[in-house]
Formats: C-alpha cells, structure tokens, sequence
C-alpha cells in the first residue's frame, strides 16, 4: 500500500518513511518545500518511484491536505512544531491542532482508499508534574499543561505551551474520528513517545540545527551542564517500528499507545556510551541516585504491536558513531 507521511523531513519522520520503504510499503512524502525534500529524494533514489514528494506549503490552510491524501492507503501524521521558543501559544498550538484537524478532514472528504491515520502525539499529552513518583499510562492525559496555558497564557512555562499542543492536538484527532464514525472508512492510531533519542539520517548541517530532542542528547555528551536531571526515552528507529507496525495491526486501531523504553538520567547515557567515547563522562554512576518522578507503562506496545525495546548501550553506541561519523 501507499502511505502519506506527513513532516516528512523530520528526524522521526525520516526513520518512519525508510522503515515504511523497508517493509514493502510506498510513500508520499509531504514537505513544506521543494528544498526541504531534496534530501529526502537523494537518500531515497534507491526506492525509485516507490518513494514520492508532495508540497503542501501550509498545513494550516484549510484543505492543505486535499490533494495529498488522494490514492493513498494510510495517513502517518507527523508535521506539528517541537521546540520551547514560542511566546505566544498559538504558534504551537495553531499548527499542533489545524494539521491534525485538517489532514483528517481531507482524508474524510478525499481519502476514499484511507483504511488507517496514525498520529504522532506524544507523552506530553499523557504527563503530569508531580513532587511524588508516579508511573502513568495510556488512561492518563495532560489536563495540567492545558490548565496552565489556560490561566497564564503567554507567561505559561515553555514546556507547558509545548505539551499543550501536543494534548489539544490529540485530543482533537479523537473527538474528530469519534463524531464522523459512521462516515468515515478509516481508524485512528495514536503513538505517544516521550523525548525521542538516537542517530539522525534527515537533513542536519551542524549540532546547533539539530531537532529539539537530538540536540539534548548531543549536549548532554558535550557540555557538562546539560547532563544534569533525566527523563523517559526511546529510540528513534523502534519509534519508527512502532509507527509501520500500527498500520500493520488491526487491533492498533482506536488506541493511543505509549512507546517507551523506559526512564533515564542524562548521566547514564554518559556511562552507556562506548568504552573509546571522546565525549563527556560525567560522574560515572551517579545517575543511580537520579530520582524519576515519572515512568510510563509499555505493556500495551509490546502486547498490541509487539514491540522488543532496544538497550541504552545500543543506543548509546549508534548515537556515537552516529556523531564520529559527522565529525562532531
Ligand atoms: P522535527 O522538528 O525534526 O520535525 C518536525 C516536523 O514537523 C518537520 O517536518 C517540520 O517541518 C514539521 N513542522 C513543524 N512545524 C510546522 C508547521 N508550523 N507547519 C508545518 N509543518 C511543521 O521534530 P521531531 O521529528 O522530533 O517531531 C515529529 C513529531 O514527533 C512531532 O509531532 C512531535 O511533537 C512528536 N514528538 C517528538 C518527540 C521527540 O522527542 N522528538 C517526542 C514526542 C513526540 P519543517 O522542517 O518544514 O519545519
């Protein structure tokens, strides 16, 4: 089958569209731009016609999607900004929700061969910040962030405009699939990651370029400040697994699913790291006295999409190399 995949020049979104090419499945790339998908182009000429770009400059447009969406067998929708620079709000929230909103209406109106959406929300839209530890699943939603942002508005945290996004987006692609059931051939999926680590193949010049969650790994292994605190992970390419294998389940359909591998602190994927690593050591050990006030449940991922977590030292190793290679 054919599938859209929407962002597609995003770090995740490129593992998502080579692990889709890998497993046998055709691909229409959606781009903001003709440059941003000359990469793309390049790194997939081997998959010749299997692999295909589609401009859609706007995805708050309304009917942005429109033509995107038609002859395609799934939507994988990735587009939606992921960074802390916003002041105001809606310059997350705005794209975050009219893409998710919009691309389902096209896929209502135009996506007659559409039989799944799989959307990347994230375990922002699951979180909550607590003083005393919790291990949150699926049946929990960010209430707190939209709270913030509600009664604080441009002063609202960063992080709480950011997850914002993430949690009205998503919710809005249930509320979405829920009131047009009866009219619409296709389900909803949804993959919620928490922070995103591992090698980058999609377009990046230098480290300072790098994507939100790449970038915070690479400082965390360069400046000694930044390897503080910790956090909940996965590796890009089994969260690309993840993204194949909801399409490939049926029983992914009308279920948002954590994607977890579990919870670090920054100082572990300092003692993770190859033996030979030039970065960073830190103070090896001390992420054992790391407190997590946060951990996620992945039982459903590995019982619906049969998921096999990759280790930190894996990860770790790729990452590296993945660095050496690039002379970083
Ligand atoms: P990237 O920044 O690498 O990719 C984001 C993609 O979304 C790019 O293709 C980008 O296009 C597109 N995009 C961003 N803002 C807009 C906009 N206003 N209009 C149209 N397109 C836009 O980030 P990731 O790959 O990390 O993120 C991909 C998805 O994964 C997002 O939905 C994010 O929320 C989610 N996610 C990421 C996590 C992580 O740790 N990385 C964790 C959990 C969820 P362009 O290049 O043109 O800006």
């Amino acid at each position: 089958g054919k599938v859209l995949v929407s962002g597609a020049n995003g770090y995740i979104a490129v593992w998502v569209v080579r692990t889709l090419l890998e497993n046998g499945f055709s691909v229409r790339g959606a781009v903001r731009s003709a440059e941003k998908g000359t990469h793309l182009t390049e790194l997939f000429a081997p998959y010749g016609d299997k692999f295909e770009l589609v401009i859609v400059p706007d995805i708050t447009v309304e009917g942005a999607f429109d033509e995107a969406v038609k002859g395609v067998d799934a939507i994988e929708h990735t587009a939606s900004p992921f960074h802390f620079q916003a002041d105001d709000p809606a310059e997350l929230l705005e794209p975050a929700i009219k893409g998710t909103v919009g691309i389902l209406e096209s896929a209502r109106k135009h996506g007659k061969s559409v039989k799944r959406i799989v959307v990347t929300s994230s375990c922002a839209a699951v979180m909550n910040i607590s003083t005393t530890p919790q291990v949150l699943s699926e049946a929990d939603w960010n209430d707190q962030a939209v709270r913030e942002v509600e009664e604080k508005g441009r002063s609202a945290s960063n992080g709480a405009k950011y997850r914002t996004s993430k949690t009205l987006a998503e919710r809005a692609a249930w509320d979405f699939a829920k009131k047009y059931k009866d009219e619409i051939g296709w389900d909803v999926s949804v993959m919620n990651p928490p922070l995103v680590v591992g090698p980058i193949i999609h377009a990046v010049a230098s480290p300072d370029s790098l994507n939100t969650s790449a970038k915070m790994m690479f400082l965390a292994f360069t400046r000694p400040e930044a390897s503080a605190g910790g956090g909940c992970w996965i590796d890009v390419r089994d969260l690309a697994l993840a993204h194949v294998r909801a399409l490939e389940k049926e029983e992914a359909g009308g279920e948002r699913i954590i994607i977890t591998a579990g919870a670090f602190a920054w100082q572990d994927w300092l003692d993770a790291a190859p033996p030979s690593s030039k970065y960073l050591k830190g103070n090896p050990g001390a992420g054992k006295d790391h407190v997590h006030l946060l951990r996620y449940k992945n039982d459903k991922s590995i019982r619906i999409l049969g998921m096999e977590y990759r280790s930190m030292a894996d990860t770790a190793a790729d990452t590296i190399a993945d660095y050496e290679k690039r002379g970083w």
